[in-house]
C-alpha cells in the first residue's frame, strides 16, 4: 500500500496532484491519498484513491510544512505504506524533506518513472532538467516527489471512501507556518494556469522596457514571467521568474523574448507545448530548444505584433 499527499485548490486537487497520483500508480499496489486543511474534504471527492485521509485541524488554515510532514510520517505509519509519493510544488517539496527527516529516510526528489522492486529503481531529472538519472533507492520507506509536468496527470474521480481525521499536532509543528500572503495584482492571470506566457530576459533593457512584453501578453491573455537576470536587476519580482529557481509552467506557447535559454531558465519551461523565441542572437542556446524563432530587436518585433493584433480585432 502506498500513500500520495494531495494538494488542493478550489475545492479540488491541484494538476500536479493529479500527476503524483499517476506515477505512484506505477508502484502498484493499493493507493491511498492524504488532503490536508479547509477545502480538503470538498476536493477529496475528486480524487481517484482507494481511500482519501483527510486531516481537519483548527491549526491547519495555514501551510506549515512541519504539521504537513507529521501528517505525513502519521498517516504512512497508520496504514502501513511502503511509499509516500507527493507532487513536486514547494510546498510539497518542503514537507517530504522534513519527513524524510523525522522518518531518518532518503527523500528521492523529481522523479519521472519507477520501476517496482527492492530496491527500486527511479529515473530522476537532475541538474535543472539537463540530466536524467537512474537510480536505486535502498529505503525503510520510500519517499518520492514527482517532477513537475513530467508525468501525464491522471483524470479525477471518485475514491473508494473518504475519512476525515484530527492529526495529533504538537506546538512546535506550527512554529513555521505562512503568517501572510501577497496577492497579485486582481484581474491577471497566474503563470501557472496561464496558456500563454510571454517572457522577457535581460534583452528587454529595464523595467520600463517591460511595457511591450506587458502588452503582448495582455493581448493574447497571458501572463508575463521573466528570466533570474531580470529579478537579480530588480525589473521584476521574483513571483514572475521562470527557472530552476523560479516557477515551472507548463503553457500552451512560451513567448521568450532577449531570454538567452541557459539551462536553469529552460528548466521552468520545459511543460510548455511550445517555445517561441524572439532573440538578436540567432545563435542563442535558447534556438535549441525554440519550436519557432524571430531573429530581431524585442522592442521592434512585440510592438508589430501588438500592432498587427490590434488591427486583426478591429
Ligand atoms: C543555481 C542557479 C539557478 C538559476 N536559476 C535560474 C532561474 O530559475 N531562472 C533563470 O532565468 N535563470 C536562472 N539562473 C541564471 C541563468 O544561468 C542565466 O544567467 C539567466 O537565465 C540569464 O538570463 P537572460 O537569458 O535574461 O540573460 P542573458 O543570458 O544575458 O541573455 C540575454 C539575451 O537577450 C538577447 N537580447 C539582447 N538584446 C535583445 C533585444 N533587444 N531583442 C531581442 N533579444 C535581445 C541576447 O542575445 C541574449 O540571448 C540560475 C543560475 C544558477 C547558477
Amino acid at each position: 500500500m502506498n500513500v500520495v499527499l494531495v494538494e488542493h485548490a478550489d475545492g479540488a486537487a491541484t494538476d500536479l496532484s493529479l500527476q503524483a497520483l499517476a506515477l505512484a500508480a506505477d508502484l502498484g499496489g493499493e493507493i491511498h491519498a492524504v488532503v490536508i486543511g479547509p477545502g480538503g474534504a470538498a476536493a477529496a471527492a475528486n480524487v481517484p484513491a482507494a481511500v482519501v485521509h483527510v486531516a481537519e485541524h483548527d491549526a491547519l488554515g495555514a501551510f506549515a510544512p512541519d504539521a504537513w510532514a507529521a501528517i505525513l510520517c502519521s498517516t504512512a505509519e497508520r496504514i502501513g505504506a511502503t511509499a509516500v509519493v507527493a507532487p513536486g510544488s514547494g510546498r510539497a517539496t518542503d514537507a517530504m524533506a522534513r519527513a524524510a527527516v523525522r522518518l531518518g529516510e532518503p527523500l528521492a526528489a523529481n522523479c519521472v518513472s519507477i520501476t517496482p522492486g527492492d530496491p527500486l529503481v527511479l529515473t530522476r531529472v537532475r541538474w535543472g532538467g539537463s540530466l536524467l538519472e537512474e537510480a536505486r533507492l535502498h529505503a525503510g520507506r520510500a519517499l518520492l516527489t514527482v517532477a513537475p509536468h513530467a508525468v501525464a496527470a491522471i483524470e479525477a474521480g471518485s475514491p473508494g471512501s473518504v475519512q476525515s481525521f484530527t492529526p495529533d499536532l504538537a506546538d512546535v509543528d506550527l512554529v513555521v507556518s505562512v503568517r501572510d500572503r501577497v496577492a497579485p495584482p486582481a484581474g491577471g492571470v497566474s503563470l501557472a494556469d496561464a496558456k500563454v506566457v510571454v517572457t522577457g530576459g535581460r534583452g528587454v533593457g529595464s523595467a520600463e522596457g517591460f511595457v511591450v512584453v506587458e502588452e503582448l501578453a495582455d493581448l493574447l491573455g497571458g501572463a508575463v514571467g521573466c528570466s533570474r537576470a531580470v529579478t537579480m536587476s530588480g525589473w521584476r519580482p521574483h513571483t514572475d521568474q521562470v527557472g530552476q529557481t523560479g516557477n515551472k509552467i507548463a503553457p500552451e506557447i512560451y513567448i521568450a523574448c532577449g531570454v538567452s535559454g541557459a539551462t536553469q531558465h529552460i528548466a521552468g519551461a520545459k511543460g510548455a507545448k511550445r517555445i517561441l523565441a524572439v532573440n538578436t542572437d540567432p545563435e542563442a542556446p535558447i534556438m535549441s530548444v525554440a519550436d519557432y524563432a524571430v531573429i530581431g530587436d524585442l522592442h521592434e518585433v512585440l510592438p508589430a505584433v501588438s500592432a498587427e493584433l490590434r488591427r486583426r480585432r478591429g
